[in-house]
């Protein structure tokens, strides 16, 4: 019988053999952790003190956490003050949707959220507003926020004497990689008092975002998607005269005030890093992710593969793209045991491929929105991947079509 350390150093050869077989296509759900990142955590679980503490220990510790907030804040050129260290997107996103956020001009909150149909589920969710308080914002056919409806509804809310909403548009949807007109809603809402929150989570360390040129009064950022750690986000202000007054942890004073709880200081060092190394390769790594997706999007519409979204801006890393009559479901197990790790529409609803909200709200119908599957490359991605999945992908579409000449005879 083979000894059991033996059998142990095996399957971890045959693990490493297995992974390194495997091509990872779905960056916009995690994407891998950089190695500086990586660096970064293991030297900062080696910092002992507490970062509220006032002695040396406690110091260095807050030290970390400092760096990181001015590296987390270059993501989008706003001011390190101004950043809210948070367990992720989802809670930033939570803590942005409240009606007690105050200006110098507004001290009275916001009754009314808009968001647009095509939001992360956190969005959806409405943070803290009650959902008769919360409406949407509809998009086009090709996915993008209908400005065009926004202004004609703010015109509509004016005329009633209602108070100015707070909106939140994302930056980049997680699904199609649809860029959406920011800049266009934050004009329309500051002329009335409103405020914009913008779930920046698919964008920062991918493409250039400034929170100033954008006009975005609140940004949510998440770790995870840049190569950072998983659990570690931020809530980015553009002015620190925007007063968050109901934290949504309180206790301790940590972050300003805004939020309580003694920091995730390996996590958020490791974010700070992934930051700064996403911001040094951004530009290299957008042109690379271009060209590769040019490829990929080249390569499907040699069949009958339809593309959402395609006439419009997206994202350099992100195609959502479904065949008439095959089902995510069976794509994904098929492309899985072949050896791609890829997602249905969103990472959160992937584990029960629910039908996706974003091609509902897109008009697409059901029988080709559930066949809908989520492409997303990154840095390290390579031609030949995107060569090896077409090739996967031409076989499961050519067997679907004998399937169906086969029950036509
Ligand atoms: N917003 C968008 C657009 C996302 O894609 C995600 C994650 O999938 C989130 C928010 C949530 O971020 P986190 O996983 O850090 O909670």
């Amino acid at each position: 019988m083979m000894a059991r350390a033996e059998k142990l150093a095996r399957s971890r050869r045959l693990d490493g053999l297995q992974m390194s077989e495997r091509i990872y296509l779905d960056w916009n759900a995690t994407a891998p952790l950089r190695p500086e990142a990586r660096a970064a955590m293991i030297a900062a679980l080696d910092h002992l003190g507490n970062p509220s503490s006032v002695h040396h220990e406690g110091r260095a510790a807050r030290h970390l956490i400092e760096q990181a907030r001015e590296q987390v804040a270059a993501l989008v050129g706003a001011e390190p003050r101004n950043v809210v260290f948070t367990s992720g997107g989802t809670e930033a996103n939570l803590m942005a949707l409240s009606p007690a956020l105050e200006t110098l001009e507004n001290k009275s909150g916001f009754d009314r959220l808009m968001i647009s149909a095509v939001e992360h589920a956190s969005v959806r969710a409405g943070g803290s507003f009650a959902s008769h308080q919360v409406e949407e914002i509809p998009v086009t056919p090709d996915g993008v926020v209908d400005i065009g409806a926004l202004k004609c509804r703010l015109t509509e809310l004016q005329r009633q004497g209602a108070r100015a909403p707070l909106v939140s548009i994302m930056a980049a949807n997680n699904e199609t990689g649809v860029i959406q007109p920011v800049e266009a809603a934050a004009a329309a809402l500051h002329a009335i008092g409103g405020l914009v929150h913008v779930d920046a989570v698919q964008v920062a360390g991918r493409i250039p975002f400034d929170i100033s040129r954008s006009g975005a009064d609140l940004v949510t950022v998440s770790a995870h998607k840049l190569g950072g750690p998983k659990g570690v986000g931020a809530l980015i202000k553009r002015s620190s005269a925007l007063h968050l007054a109901e934290p949504l942890l309180r206790g301790g004073g940590q972050e300003r005030g805004a939020r309580a709880g003694t920091e995730n200081v390996a996590g958020i060092a490791g974010f700070g890093a992934a930051a700064t190394s996403a911001i040094a390769t951004m530009a290299v790594d957008q042109e690379r992710m271009r060209s590769l997706h040019d490829q990929l999007e080249a390569g499907l519409e040699r069949g009958p593969t339809v593309v959402f979204g395609r006439n419009v801006a997206r994202l350099p890393n992100t195609s959502l793209f479904a065949v008439p009559g095959l089902r995510a479901e069976t794509a994904l197990i098929n492309l899985d045991l072949a050896g791609f790790a890829l997602s249905s529409g969103s990472a959160c609803s992937s584990g029960k491929v629910a039908a996706s909200h974003v091609l509902a709200a897109m008009g697409v119908p059901e029988n080709l929105s559930s066949g809908a599957i989520r492409l997303s490359i990154g840095p390290s991605t390579c031609e030949n991947e995107i060569d090896f999945f077409l090739n996967a992908w031409m076989k499961l579409v050519a067997g679907l079509s004998k399937r169906k000449r086969g029950l036509a005879a």
